[in-house]
């Protein structure tokens, strides 16, 4: 056999040179006849195969999905592979790859998971009506700051303060971008320069880079902790307040749970501690729980409500978590304490956007009617949606995915856990039922890759036990089983 030698000189061609053995990356004779046979970029690029890709997107774009179609055929011979690249095969690749470079990075998933407050896949899924107000107030002008009334310029605060009020009894409110941010401009308005007291049993973390003691330094606040990790007493805040002391801070562990030997100090004893010393209590609720959870099944979680009630002159809560919103961060409390945070200078840099705010009012009207809430918000209907009706859910999803896949798969119902996720009810264990399916053809390992990879939108399921588990409690429509069902059939 005849050797050539390739090298591959600065700018990126190959040049292709009669070899001396023993030199350099030898390769055999039709190798080089493959790689000479590649096909030409300008040839791919007429071909019918990517003609709508060239009406939809740039051609620059489509130029680069051809040159990476060839480059990897390339690649392959260069690997030792016998590989004949034709145009057709050039120009059907090249509309596949074009079709995963027009593909969005930040882009729908369906989450089978059982996961409700998923905070990987985007945590909760905003209600009809609050899209529905996004839309309306992005395709169009609004009342963002401008009251109709006067003609004059307004507060884009008013949108959602009344119902906000309404909804846990305070006196005022606002909403900024995020829970951490409200937490921070809470701390840099009211103990800036001063000592803030906290129990070491509440110095969190919540995922990524929100630790309590760390937002406390930024915020220029002195942290004064006590108590120990399981027990904090109500003589442990006396005993640390001075004159020097700004406010007390109360974490509710959102995101886990200290059980045993333990106790906390409550928000009421906590106000009745400062009140004489104008010392105000924050208290971050975290999850933002508007409803009793203890009428669904559910644990009690303190609601915001009830920390107002108890006294607390800030309260600070997620949107996006249990309350079932857009991302933001929501605080409630007195009066002149708001104030203060309105006109802070961080207040402009944490603001909401105005589709935020429009997805925010839109959910919190939905609370003014318990019911229409619970079955309205998709957070809370997943959260509250009894084992029966999941059941029943399921029993329909596995029959249709037993005729979808026929011998390919075992699809059974199965009782397992859902979570509320995101930080939310850590140790609760919701009772729902999966559909479980394991395949016969393929791995479930295969299986839950091909599920998550092979197509659009990417299906998320759980592996357990050789099974890979689907919670229908999680699917946020009938469109969504359709596709789970047909990808199944597909697949298996
Ligand atoms: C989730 C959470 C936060 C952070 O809220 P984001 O809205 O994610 O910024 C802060 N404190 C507590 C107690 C939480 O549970």
């Amino acid at each position: 056999m005849t050797y050539r030698r390739v090298e591959r000189p600065a700018h990126g061609q190959d040049v292709v040179r009669r070899a001396v053995p023993s030199f350099g990356t030898i390769i055999p004779m039709d190798t080089n006849t493959s790689l000479r046979a590649l096909p030409k970029t300008d040839e791919v690029l007429v071909r019918a195969e990517l003609a709508s890709a060239l009406e939809r997107m740039p051609r620059a774009m489509v130029l680069d999905a051809v040159r990476g179609a060839i480059e990897a055929a390339r690649a392959r011979i260069l690997a030792g592979e016998e590989l004949n690249y034709t145009v057709e095969d050039a120009a059907r690749d090249a509309a596949g790859r074009a079709v995963l470079a027009e593909r969005h990075s930040l882009r729908r998933v369906i989450n089978a998971t059982g996961i409700i407050v998923h905070t990987n896949l985007g945590r909760s899924v905003l209600s009809e009506a609050a899209v529905a107000a996004v839309a309306e107030v992005a395709t169009h002008y609004s009342t963002l700051e401008y009251d109709v009334e006067s003609g004059e310029r307004g507060s884009r605060h008013v949108h959602c303060e009344e119902l906000l009020c309404r909804l846990t009894g305070a006196e005022a409110a606002m909403a900024v971008n995020n829970n951490a941010a409200a937490v921070m401009i809470g701390l840099a308005a009211l103990a800036r320069g001063h000592e803030a007291i906290v129990s070491r049993g509440q110095l969190v973390e919540i995922g990524g880079s929100f630790r309590i003691p760390d937002i406390m330094r930024e915020s220029g606040a002195t942290m004064v902790e006590v108590g120990t990790t399981n027990k904090t007493h109500l003589r442990d805040y006396e005993n640390a307040l001075t004159d020097k002391t700004g406010l007390i801070l109360k974490v509710h562990s959102s995101n886990y749970r200290v059980v045993g030997f333990t106790s906390e100090v409550e928000t009421r004893d906590l106000v009745d501690l400062g009140a004489p010393h104008a010392v105000p209590v924050m208290e971050d609720q975290g999850s933002g729980v508007l409803v009793d959870l203890q009428r669904y099944g559910l644990p009690y979680e303190p609601t915001v409500a009830r920390s107002i009630e108890q006294g607390a002159a800030v309260v600070t809560c997620s949107g996006d978590k249990l309350l079932g919103g857009p991302q933001a961060g929501i605080l409630v409390g007195r009066h002149d304490i708001i104030q203060r945070l309105k006109k802070h200078p961080m207040a402009r840099a944490l603001r909401l956007d105005k589709m935020t705010l429009a997805a925010l009012e839109a959910t919190l009207r939905a609370y003014l009617d318990e019911e229409r809430a619970v079955a309205q918000i998709p957070t809370l209907r997943m959260l509250t949606m009894p084992l029966a009706q999941s059941s029943e859910i399921a029993e329909k999803l596995a029959q249709r995915v037993r005729e979808a896949v026929g011998d390919g798969a075992e699809v059974t119902v199965a009782e397992d856990v859902a979570r509320a996720g995101g930080g939310s009810l850590p140790i609760t264990d919701i009772p729902t039922a999966v559909v479980a399916v394991a395949p016969r053809t393929v791995s479930v390992v295969a299986l839950e890759n091909a599920l998550r990879t092979g197509a659009e939108p990417a299906i998320i399921g759980r592996v357990k036990e050789e099974r890979l588990l689907l919670d229908p409690r999680t699917l946020v429509n009938a469109e969504e089983h359709d596709i789970v069902v047909r990808r199944l059939g597909e697949i298996l």
